[in-house]
C-alpha cells in the first residue's frame, strides 16, 4: 500500500526518529491526522514541524486478547494529547499494561515497523533511550 502524499513527510519523520505534524500558520493550532486544510479555521497554509514527543495519557483500552498472533496482548492503545496542544492515537509501550493511567506522562518512541513505516509508540517519561 503506497503512502498518500499527504502523509508521506510524517511517516519520512518517523524513520529519521522525529514526530511531526501539521501546524497552521493562519490560526496556529496543530492537527492531526494528516488534511489539506485546518480543521479549525480551514487554511490551507500551514506546516510540517516537529513535536517535542512528550504529552500524556488522555484515554486508554487494554487489549486483553491480539488479533493477530503476531502482537502479544495484553497490550494498550492509547490518544495521547502531545504538548503543543495536538492528539494521537497510539500504543503504550515498555511497561505493564496495568501500569499505564489517565494523565501517565509520555514520551515518544520508535522502536517498532509496521507495514513498512515506523511507527510512533509512547513509552512512560523518564525511560532511558
Ligand atoms: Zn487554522
Amino acid at each position: 500500500v503506497q503512502a498518500s502524499n499527504l502523509t508521506q513527510p510524517f511517516w519520512t519523520a518517523t524513520r529519521e526518529g522525529r514526530l511531526v505534524r501539521q501546524v497552521c500558520d493562519a490560526c496556529g493550532k496543530s492537527f492531526f491526522t494528516p488534511q489539506i486544510a485546518c480543521p479549525d479555521c480551514r487554511s490551507q497554509a500551514w506546516q510540517w514541524q516537529q513535536s517535542s514527543g512528550r504529552g500524556e495519557v488522555y484515554s486508554k483500552s487494554t487489549v486483553n486478547r491480539s488479533p493477530r498472533p503476531k502482537i502479544a496482548a495484553p497490550y494498550v492503545i492509547a490518544i495521547v494529547q502531545l504538548e503543543e496542544g495536538w492528539d494521537l492515537l497510539t500504543n503504550i509501550v515498555n511497561c505493564g499494561a496495568g501500569d499505564v493511567h489517565i494523565g501517565m506522562r509520555v514520551q515518544v518512541v520508535f522502536q517498532r515497523e509496521w507495514e513498512g513505516n515506523v511507527v510512533p509508540e509512547f513509552e512512560p517519561e523518564g525511560v532511558p533511550a
